[in-house]
């Protein structure tokens, strides 16, 4: 292979028609970001976003705001707008509520499709929140339930007849595998089961088109690729032929068919509408309409092609120059079955990782040994995953990561496997 310099890199850069998108985010010099496939990086919009609706629509509008700054109808603009990302139409998706919450909703009202079939299909190794929830639902419900669980080369040959329901996230938070959805959600429908995907680590990276594929429930969140912010509402999607045929079981105020008449009895609106429980954190939706702006003016198959291209450049560059250092890759060596995250495992992951967010190349740990690198296209450049190989390499030539003592204190976010422990 062709040694490849940071001039080439710098080059790439020059030509890259995505490039300016980096200027619509506010990302601290002397920092490479990769790790906004868990929290996506600030839209510089963001600021005085919160401003106006804080300033403005609360502080002057007060509850006027409702109607008066759309507030109540936020979650049904907003998910029109992922709907445009997610190959949804519009009035299939709306943003509320968390990931976690909308897969309650989207499977009970999958197993009440399906209510001869007591088996659901999980694979095992997904995020653990996606099991959890599983979990919690299917003791609620009765006992006859049970889960089946696959890992990902044996997903299809799971499926049957007895399966209810086949749950899964497209792009796997680890290994960064990408499933199949036309496939799987091919063959879910030939067994008669319903399909549900997970969207987390897919959407604002890589083209997703639920309908073409006749998916029947999504989810996802908005706060890594989609730039919403810190815990920013989740988008859930149920096909149009499903509208009014299922009832979610969190039967809250805001998906009554007339939410303002106060009546005693419950009965769901139309639509979409029907996937909402209750008021939502208005600021945050606010947020999560600046995020999804800055995908406004973008193709989804340019940004595909640029998260592919620095994907390899990493794994590349990794090769060429931190071969003996004891990195195994650990995501799928061909392109188009990765999403847009690379990750590495290697048996002082932990320290590693913590050496270097102290020298700003900012990515993430996953235990038990999982060092993960997400390339959010949006906003990262050629040179950035050139200078993060080589920030890696110098610390592993002159054994510099060995110096780094773990504290106690931080590192919690929705996905990080394991609390700091001393290592030194
Ligand atoms: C990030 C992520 C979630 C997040 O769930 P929350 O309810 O927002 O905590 C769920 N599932 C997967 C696969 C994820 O990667």
């Amino acid at each position: 292979m062709k040694m490849i310099t940071r001039q080439d890199c710098q080059s790439l850069d020059q030509q890259d028609q995505l490039a300016t998108s980096r200027d619509e985010f506010s990302i601290a010099d002397g920092v490479i970001y990769l790790d906004g496939n868990s929290l996506g990086a600030m839209p510089r919009q963001a600021l005085s976003q919160a401003y106006q609706t804080v300033e403005q629509q609360w502080g002057l509008g007060l509850i006027q705001s409702w109607n008066d700054a759309g507030w109540f109808d936020l979650p049904y603009k907003l998910g029109d707008r992922v709907a445009g990302l997610i190959g949804a139409a519009p009035g299939e998706v709306v943003v509320t509520d968390s990931t976690s919450i909308n897969l309650y909703k989207a499977l009970a009202a999958a197993l009440q499709l399906r209510p001869d079939r007591k088996v659901v299909l999980l694979e095992s190794s997904n995020f653990p929140t996606n099991n959890y929830i599983t979990q919690g639902l299917l003791a609620q419900l009765n006992p006859d339930y049970t889960i089946r669980y696959a890992e990902a080369d044996d997903i299809e040959a799971a499926i049957n007849d007895e399966v209810a329901a086949v749950c899964l996230t497209q792009v796997h938070y680890k290994t960064g595998r990408l499933l199949d959805m036309a496939s799987i959600t091919d063959k879910t429908h030939r067994a008669g089961a319903i399909s549900i995907w997970d969207l987390c680590h897919s959407a604002g990276a890589l083209e997703v088109d639920l309908n073409a594929c006749g998916v029947d429930f999504a989810i996802g969140c908005t706060y890594k690729y989609l730039n919403g912010g810190p815990g920013s509402p989740a988008y859930i999607f149920m096909a149009t032929r499903h509208h009014n045929q299922v009832q979610q079981p969190l039967t809250g105020w805001w998906s009554h068919a007339e939410p303002f008449a106060f009546e005693r009895d419950y009965r769901p609106t139309p639509g979409i509408g029907q996937m909402l429980s209750g008021t939502q954190p208005i600021v945050s939706l606010a947020l999560v309409n600046v995020g999804l702006e800055t995908f406004k003016q973008v193709d989804i198959c340019a940004l595909r092609r640029k998260s592919i291209a620095l994907g390899q450049l990493l794994i590349d560059l990794m090769e060429q120059r931190c071969p003996s250092y004891g990195f195994d890759l650990i995501s799928p060596e061909h392109a188009e079955q990765r999403g847009s995250h690379v990750s590495f495992a290697h048996e002082h992951g932990y320290p590693i990782m913590k050496a270097l967010i102290n020298a700003g190349v900012i990515g993430d740990f996953r235990a038990p040994d999982t060092v993960r690198f997400g390339i959010a296209p949006l906003y990262l450049r050629y040179s950035d995953i050139w200078d993060a190989v080589e920030i890696l390499h110098e610390m592993m030539a002159t054994g510099s990561w060995q110096n780094e003592i773990v504290t106690n204190s931080d590192d919690a976010d929705p996905e990080s496997g394991r609390r700091p422990t001393r290592v030194t």
